[in-house]
């Protein structure tokens, strides 16, 4: 067998994505890999493929035992032998498992870092032919990441221990250098070929919204998305309760996960979420490393997250079957002033010294700033993920929804006068909403108890709406024209460049949405799969339904059945057949074998004609 029989026959895929073939290759003439590669571009294909058509055994260390079981469940359904070794099992399960190891039972087995040193692994090792061992999460082994985990150098121990050395590959969706140079040096990797692929996901749709009315419209979204999976991510724990809380009133399945639950709790929860049997998960960021759900269709943050690289790793847990699925983010400025709260707050090792705390302070801030400019910009969503993460793009995606919503420009330097000269005039600082309100002459009793309707400013813009006077102010805050204090009271001072405008030096141009002002729809979002027409979708709906039975019955989650986008490819091509069923992408023999015939039942409505041809 090749790598593209592999691929077809135990996958059911047609072709390689982007960097799989080369480091595939790579891996086959004996070279060490190290891949970089966003979430959902396909990681596991890059050593599963070569693991099927080297002469031994892979050995793969990953650090989450839900990832691993879920990678061997899918390598089984597939029809590969696989098997994983961590704190999940039992000691007299571990003792079976490495029997059957050393009897040449498994070609892939996953283990947790913890286990590469103890006797009985390091025993099995000693006997065992092992052509390649992979490191997944590889930035694990960075202690310059978040996610160091000491136990990661057991790895460059154990390799120099074996008999003799394997291939050694490597992949994480970590991109920054330092984590680059780490992997190379710590893991010791030789002559490597590393790739890093785009971090593009073009699947994603991406969007911000400011709305004052979230929980109402994510209620209103999640409903127009019936039984589709998504998950809301939350700041704090309270925030899951009453999002969760509130979805549950309105009869839609939820469950919720953070910190502050049992072990048992959080398990069971995560079980719903993945077996589909409670399609929406509210969570804290402590919920979702490891988790491979395929059919995430949409990710929310109910809140900003505090830096770039968390959202882009939160919201690319949507489609990571590759079928369209929608990222989007609530800005408000509060949850800015939270965040930069939090930050103040944030605790720290003992060991580290007065001036590197300094210096995290400082990086977290910038983080932070960089994560606001992103709730705030009117340019290219897409374009600003990936410039952030250093890579050049287009200046319009067309699928997110700075492109596609249409704007208008405008010179707001004179507002901005106002703006600021109401501010000074106020003295004591205020909240944008009473500047605002001041400005637009409302004689609410807050304005009249502060004495505000005696400013000179007062009711000097009466023909702009609060809205968009408060919208400005939000603008001028996220350029630091205006300071907003961090306590919760926000209240607005000028900072120097203020004083540049007010002196006629700088002007102050501003997009504003017309969708927001509703003069125009917002257009359709562009599609990806191939468009199913409404009966395209009704046997969508059938099939994952099949799906759903048989995902109870073989107690797997649905998506290890079959992925989302298999079933739209066999919706699209509906297969008469089993040729025509083994041209669907994503069902390979194995698979064809165990659900072929079912769902040809379901497409067909009737008896389908067995053949054995190819
Ligand atoms: P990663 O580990 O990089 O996040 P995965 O390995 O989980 O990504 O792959 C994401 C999804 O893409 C899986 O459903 C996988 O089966 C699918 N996939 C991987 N390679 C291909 C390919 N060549 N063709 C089609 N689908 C693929």
């Amino acid at each position: 067998m090749d790598k593209y029989k592999v691929l077809k026959e135990y996958f059911g895929y047609d072709g390689f994505r982007s960097g799989q073939e080369e480091l595939i290759e790579g891996i086959l003439k004996g070279q060490d890999v190290l891949g970089i590669m966003p979430t959902g571009a396909g990681k596991s294909i890059c050593y599963q493929v070569p693991a099927l058509l080297m002469p031994g055994i892979t050995i793969v260390i990953s650090p989450l035992i839900s990832l691993m079981k879920d990678q061997v469940r899918a390598l089984n359904e597939v029809g590969v032998h696989a098997a994983y070794i961590n704190s999940s099992l039992t000691e007299a399960q571990i003792g079976k498992a490495m029997q059957l190891a050393r009897r040449g039972q498994y070609k892939i087995i996953y283990v947790a870092p913890e286990r590469l040193l103890s006797s009985l692994f390091q025993d099995f090792l000693n006997h065992a032919d092992i052509s390649m061992v992979t490191v997944d999460e590889a930035h694990c082994i960075s202690q310059w990441g978040q996610d160091f985990r000491p136990s990661y150098l057991n790895i460059v121990r154990m390799i120099a221990g074996m008999r003799s050395r394997p291939v050694v590959s490597a992949f994480t969706a970590t991109a920054t250098e330092e984590v680059e140079n780490d992997i190379l040096c710590v893991l010791g990797l030789q002559n490597p070929r590393v790739l890093v692929t785009g971090f593009d996901r073009e699947n994603l749709y991406f969007e911000v919204r400011s709305s004052r009315q979230k929980d109402g419209e994510i209620l209103k979204y999640i409903k127009e998305h019936g039984k589709e999976s998504g998950i809301v991510y939350c700041a704090t724990r309270k925030n899951v309760e009453t999002v969760c809380m509130m979805l549950l009133r309105e009869g839609i399945p939820a469950v919720r996960y953070h910190a502050g639950l049992s072990p048992e709790e959080r398990k069971e929860n995560q079980d719903l979420f993945i077996f589909d049997e409670r399609p929406v998960m509210v969570a804290t960021n402590a919920f979702g490393m490891g988790i491979d759900k395929s059919n995430v269709r949409y990710v929310i943050h109910y809140n900003m997250p505090q830096s770039m690289e968390n959202y882009y790793q939160e919201a690319g847990r949507a489609g990571r079957d590759g079928e369209r699925a929608e990222c989007i983010l609530f800005y408000s400025p509060q949850d800015v002033r939270i965040n930069q709260f939090l930050l103040e707050e944030k605790e720290f090792r003992e060991e580290m010294t007065a001036e590197e705390m300094d210096a995290v302070r400082e990086r977290d801030a910038q983080r932070l700033k960089w994560m606001t400019f992103y709730g705030t910009t009117k340019d290219c969503l897409r374009g600003y993920i990936l410039n952030y993460f250093g890579e050049k793009t287009k200046r319009r995606c067309e699928n997110c929804s700075n492109c596609l919503n249409e704007y208008t420009e405008e010179d707001v330097t004179e507002i901005c006068r106002d703006v600021l000269n109401c501010i000074r005039e106020a003295g004591r600082g205020y909240g944008a909403g009473t500047i605002a309100a001041a400005l637009h002459g409302s004689k609410n009793e807050r304005i009249r108890s502060y004495g505000l309707d005696r400013l000179g400013t007062f009711g000097c813009r009466a023909e702009t709406p609060e809205y968009r006077l408060k919208e400005i102010i939000g603008e001028l805050t996220a350029r630091e024209i205006l300071r907003s204090s961090d306590d919760k009271y926000a209240v607005l001072s000028l900072t120097k460049e203020a004083q540049r405008i007010l002196d006629g030096e700088a002007a102050v141009v501003m997009k504003f949405s017309k969708a927001a002002e509703k003069k125009v729809p917002v257009p359709k979002k562009k599609q990806i799969s191939g468009d199913l027409d409404n009966r395209g979708w009704q046997l969508f709906e059938k099939l994952r339904e099949l799906r759903m039975q048989i995902a109870r019955t073989e107690k797997v989650p649905p998506y290890i059945v079959f992925t989302d986008k298999t079933l739209v490819d066999m919706c699209l091509k509906k297969p008469k057949d089993r040729k025509e069923m083994l041209s669907v992408s994503g069902v390979g023999a194995a698979k064809y074998e165990k659900y072929g015939e079912r769902f040809l039942r379901c497409i067909n409505g009737k008896a389908v004609p067995q053949s054995n041809t190819y």
